[in-house]
Parts: structure tokens; sequence; C-alpha cells
């Protein structure tokens, strides 16, 4: 275990404290990797947070949230028949599940007669959803929960979510994603007799970003001269130290999508050559000695060659170095929480 994600829980507990107190009616969004943390710990979460329900993204996240979270949980994958029909846990009371065809809800119904859906509207985002002249039919025959409506980056949300609202008059509970703070309460004064529950993940759980940080440890330390070859590929190195440290690509260590590389030029080196085989070029997500040294090749599964440039005091085995990775796509040994 030296790959870890470590987090001060009463600190990183205050930011979710005071973002729901911000955002009342959230829907804390638990799905995928848990947004580092694991999606039970992030149940258990929302349960102290007293909210009503969570959003998960799959029916394969169901088992799991049903067991660690003890109120509503909402399927953001749309329920197919042709997908889903024989899956546990259909029948669960606890789910509200995301329907966009009358033939889905059909289906769905036989299963459990009042089985709670939401209707998705289908926005410019494209994904899934119903065709806007039709959500008012489809959730009336529902008797739905809400209608849910998922927005692309950007803005114009306010006029798009408007629109809906004009052409499903007898819906008082939406559920929308990323809507910004501003554009909620321009709904919420535009229409007063609504209610809108904003889902919402990653301004939740990093409300405090200096609240948590991934840790890894060195696990090898030897001088080099210049030319001197390392790795797989025998590329030749600076003079200086080479460092070997604990995380990998099975951590996720520099898989990250360009976009969130640091400088147009690393974002760039990225695209031309891959993001894993330009990793040698940019600097790594580890700080050692005060600085963050490059890769000396691509990331190995479970550690990374650094290469520490002459004059900077080498670590010793043993010590904790600091990561700064981004955590949606991060899957540390273990998530410590104190
Ligand atoms: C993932 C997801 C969210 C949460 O997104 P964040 O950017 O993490 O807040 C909200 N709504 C839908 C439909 C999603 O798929």
């Amino acid at each position: 275990m030296s790959f870890v994600l470590h987090v001060d829980g009463e600190r990183w507990r205050a930011g979710h404290d005071r973002f729901v107190a911000e955002h009342p009616g959230v829907v804390p969004v638990v799905k995928g990797n848990g947004y580092g943390f694991g999606r039970d710990l992030l149940c258990g979460e929302a349960a102290r947070l007293g909210v009503s329900m969570v959003a998960i993204g799959t029916y394969a996240e169901l088992p799991s949230a049903l067991g660690a979270f003890g109120g509503e949980v909402l399927v953001m994958e749309p329920y197919r028949a042709a997908v889903h029909a024989d899956l546990p846990d259909l029948a669960n009371r606890r789910v509200v599940h995301t329907v966009t065809t009358e033939p889905d809800l059909v289906s769905l119904r036989e299963v459990l007669a009042d089985a709670r859906v939401v209707v998705e509207g289908l926005t410019s985002m494209n994904r899934y959803g119903t065709p806007v002249a039709d959500v008012a039919a489809l959730a009336g025959v529902a008797d739905a929960v809400g209608v849910t409506l998922h927005l692309p980056l950007g803005t114009g949300h306010v006029e798009e979510i408007s629109r809906f609202i004009a052409a499903v008059p007898g819906v008082r509970t939406w559920f929308v994603s990323h809507v910004s703070p501003a554009e909620l309460a321009t709904l919420a004064a535009r229409f007063p007799d609504h209610e809108f529950r904003p889902r919402i993940g990653t301004d939740l759980w990093y409300a405090d970003k200096g609240s948590y940080e991934v840790r890894a440890h060195v696990l090898d330390v030897r001088p080099v001269t210049k030319g001197t070859r390392v790795g797989y590929r025998q590329r030749a190195v600076a003079a200086g130290h080479l460092v070997v440290v604990s995380g990998g690509t099975s951590h996720g260590v520099a898989m990250e999508s360009p976009s969130s590389a640091a400088t147009a030029r690393s974002r760039a080196i990225a695209v031309t050559e891959g993001v894993l085989e330009a990793a040698h070029r940019v600097r790594s997500p580890f700080t050692v000695s005060g600085v963050m040294p490059r890769f000396a090749e691509p990331p190995h599964m479970q550690c990374s060659l650094l290469v520490l440039p002459a004059g900077v005091a080498p670590p010793r085995i043993g010590d904790v170095v600091p990561v700064r990775m981004r955590l949606t796509t991060t899957t540390p040994d273990a998530v410590v929480v104190s």
C-alpha cells in the first residue's frame, strides 16, 4: 500500500457541510471511481450530510449504493428494457429510475407496478432523453417524480430549461446537471413554485481541495551520469539521480486526458504523441525534494522512474512524496481518512 489518498476527515467534511448549506436540494452524485474516494465512502458521507437522495451513474453501481446509503437512489443511466430488464434491485422501492420512452416505462412497471421514475428531457447535450414536445405526455403517464435535464458545458442553460418548463406545466420538481449557482438562483426567481435539485459531484466532493492529498513512496534512489540508459526503452538520461516512486498506470498516473495537462505546450505534446507516450516530455505529478521531476520514460504499471536534475538533493528510500493528480482518474491502493 504505497499510493494512498490521505483525507483530513474533519476538514473534508466541513467543506461538504458548507457546500450543502449553500446548495439546498442538492443531489450528491456518486459514480465511477467515487471521485477517487470510492463510492461506498461517498455514500456514507451523503448519509452523514442528511440528504434524501444520491444519484449514481449506472445500474451496475446500484447494489452497492443501496447497501451503503439508506435513502433514495437515482440511477442516471436510462432504464432500457433491452439492456436492464433482468437486473436485481429493479423492484427496490428506494430506486428512482430514469426513463425516456414509453415502452421502457411499461417494461419497468411489469417488474414493479409503481416503480418510481424521472423522465429525462433531450437537451442540446444530445446524449439521451425524450424530445421536449413529448416530455409532458410521458411524465403524465408515468406520474413522474420529476424531469431531469443534463446540460452541456457553457451558458444558455436558463433559457433551455425555461423552454422545457413551459412545455411541461404539470411537473414541479426538476433535477438539473451542470447548472451554476447563479443560474439556479435565476431559475428559482423565475419559477418560484418549482423545485430545482442540482445533481453535483465534482464541486461537492472537492469542495476543499486542501483537505486531501495523494502520497507515494520513494522505492529507490540512484545517482546517474549523463547518458546512462534506463528502463524498458533504454533511453539515455541527464546527470542527476534516478528516483523510483510507487504509483504507475494502474493507479492512473499519466493517464489524464490532454485537456487536463497543465500548459498549452504539454497539451500539444500529449495530443501529438499520445498521453502516455508523451509522459517523458512533461513534468511528472510527483513532487520530490521540492521539484516536479520529469519521467525517465512512461510510467510502468505499479511504479514510475523519475529523473531528478543534478544539484537537487536526492530523497531517501521510504520518503513520502505528494502527487498532484485528477482524482476522477486515480485508483489509489487505499484511502485513509484521519
Ligand atoms: C456525472 C454527472 C453529474 C455530476 O457531474 P459533476 O461534474 O461531477 O458535478 C451530473 N449529472 C449527470 C447526468 C452526470 O452524468
